[in-house]
């Protein structure tokens, strides 16, 4: 059995997870700054294609990141915060600190994530 969170956890958490959608949005901000029109160089030729499409990617990863700390604040807010969405067990701190917009314990990650490869 793991413990649920203690208030003092709980704040602590709430401090990540402010932390890093701040540093997500910096970070969106950032990448939509370098989506701007590319400038051509001397040759004429339009460089950073391929860099456009690696931020383009990176800004999905960081919008879907940024959908999981406002769900995981929403549950803060509501105190489902910590409970695993798949079999309701409280997920242990430890995780929840390395993963704060986490919402899901290891092992139902660990299946879902080994359904995902079998499914591939
Ligand atoms: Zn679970």
């Amino acid at each position: 059995m793991t413990q649920a969170l203690t208030p003092a956890q709980r704040e602590e958490l709430k401090a990540l997870l402010l932390v890093r959608q701040r540093e997500l949005l910096a970070q969106m901000q950032q990448n939509r700054e370098n989506l701007a029109p590319p400038a051509a160089d001397q040759d004429g030729i339009v460089q950073g294609n391929v860099g456009r499409e690696v931020d383009q990617v990176l800004t999905d990863i960081d919008t879907a990141d940024l959908a999981r700390i406002r769900l995981a604040l929403d549950a803060m807010e509501d105190g489902s915060y910590g409970l695993c969405a798949e079999c309701g067990c409280d997920i242990p701190f430890e995780r929840l600190r390395a993963e704060p917009q986490t919402q899901h314990c290891v092992p139902c990650k660990s299946r879902w994530e080994a359904a995902q490869g079998a499914a591939r």
